[in-house]
């Protein structure tokens, strides 16, 4: 292991969407089961795993706001479904030998321990696999805001991005076949290009505070390894 590049402590970001498998509601058991497997092996190598996942399996505040709700209220449910993919994770996780904690925003002590960041770094250090639910439990904000908040204050290194695309292209890859996959941005011009990988608070949150960002393809097995080992892989978003 190059130890240069091998990161210690990662906050990996694993959006709603990715549960759902090709169903796009709800939990795939299997998808989840092999996402379980790849950060298994990383713990297993030594890395220190914390995990902020979404929601939007389940809701997304701006889309039922859009379809009459209210906004605030329809944030509180997305929040809500991201504790549902929180426990199936930490569901396969355990199955296969790995300790976990659940940590939420939102307290439901039957459930989960509350967020408390000295405690999640303890997790960490006994080599528990941290797993943040219901985003900042506040409204208007995403769990990509979560995921860089949460690896400040936990002092991870990067925060690794898993996607269901390679990385950040400067147009939709899904829609435009000649879209350009880029191997390096810095935060400033994810914001100037409005380029879709996450939202502006997030980003920005990460550039005043230099926290680099990997944008990687999950869906290749083995990526969330490579991402540790510092491997030039998607696209890193740094200074
Ligand atoms: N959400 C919120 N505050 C937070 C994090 C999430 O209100 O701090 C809500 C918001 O409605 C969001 C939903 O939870 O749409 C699901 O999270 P997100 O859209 O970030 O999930 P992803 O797109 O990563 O699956």
């Amino acid at each position: 292991i190059d130890a240069q590049a091998y990161r210690r402590r990662v906050l990996l970001k694993l959006s709603g969407e990715a549960f759902a498998g090709g169903g796009g509601l709800g939990v795939d058991p299997d998808v989840v089961q092999g996402i379980a497997r790849q950060i298994a092996e990383v713990v297993r190598l030594g890395t220190q795993v914390a995990i902020v996942i979404g929601g939007g399996n389940f809701f997304r505040g701006a889309e039922l706001q859009v379809r009459g709700m209210d906004r605030a209220r329809s944030d509180y449910m997305g929040m809500l479904g991201t504790v549902m993919n929180c426990l199936a994770l930490q569901d396969f996780l355990e199955k296969l030998g790995i300790d976990t904690r659940v940590q939420t925003a939102i307290t439901m002590g039957q459930v989960a321990e509350p967020y408390i960041p000295r405690r999640a770094v303890r997790h960490l250090e006994k080599g528990r696999v941290v797993i943040f639910g219901a985003g900042m439990g506040m409204p208007y904000f995403s769990t990509d805001t979560t995921a860089a908040q949460r690896a400040l204050e936990i002092d991870a290194s990067a925060i690794l991005m898993a996607k269901g695309v390679d990385g950040v292209y400067d147009s939709d890859p899904k829609t435009n076949p000649g879209a350009v996959l880029f191997d390096a941005l810095d935060h400033a011009e994810v914001l100037a290009r409005e380029l879709k990988v996450a939202d502006a608070t997030a980003i920005s949150l990460c550039m005043d505070n230099k926290l680099p960002i990997v944008v990687f393809n999950l869906l290749v097995e083995g990526n969330i390894a490579r991402a540790v080992r510092g491997e030039k892989i998607g696209t890193l978003i740094s200074r």
